[in-house]
């Protein structure tokens, strides 16, 4: 591979055996021949933000090298997605079989309509701070020129249940 870019991936399931889909969608990112795991959080069951009528989810964060580009990347983690079983989702942050979603690229800022890095909810949510802040807190967000730390403190004792999943 020539090239590398390192990449964040959230891994998410609220259907089914989650822990299991989680599993299969990391070890999916694991084996495009384009990517390698470099580094994985822990497990956390958390609690739906967006949507709230709907089972909790099993999350998790990935640190992955990659040759390819953010688009052949999504196009990669979409794939995965549907091999998984996921359908056309009929309600916006609706439950989802496997959801795979591109956190950061590199220190890389891109608006498309396709795809926008860094993800623009991420600094909001638990489910994405807590794990990442498990592989590296001190990874400063490209926009908002903080670190990863600093932002889950930010939340401060807001009510986004995240539990250490055992
Ligand atoms: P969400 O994960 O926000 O609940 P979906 O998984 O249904 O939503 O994704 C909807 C669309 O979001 C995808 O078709 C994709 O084109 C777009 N998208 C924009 N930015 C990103 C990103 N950083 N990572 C993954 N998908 C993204
Ligand atoms: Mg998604």
């Amino acid at each position: 591979m020539s090239d590398l870019h390192i990449v964040y991936i959230s891994v998410g399931s609220n259907i089914g055996d989650k822990l299991a889909n989680c599993q299969k969608g990391i070890q999916a990112l694991n084996e495009t021949g384009h990517s390698k795991i470099l580094a994985q959080s822990r497990f956390y069951a958390t609690e739906p933000v967006d949507f709230e009528d709907q089972d909790w989810f099993i999350n998790a964060m990935v640190k992955l090298e990659t040759s390819d580009d953010p688009f052949q990347l999504l196009d990669q983690i979409e794939l995965i997605e549907r091999t998984a079983g996921r359908k056309i989702d009929p309600v916006r942050f609706g439950p989802r079989i496997l959801d795979l979603d591109i956190i950061l690229y590199n220190d890389r800022i891109i608006n498309s309509e396709r795809l926008v890095i860094p993800h623009p909810r991420m600094h909001k949510r638990r489910f994405v701070l807590k794990p990442i802040c498990d592989i590296n807190p001190g990874i400063i967000h490209p926009v908002l020129k903080k670190e990863m730390r600093f932002l889950l403190e930010c939340l401060g004792n807001d009510n986004q249940k995240v539990l250490e999943y055992r």
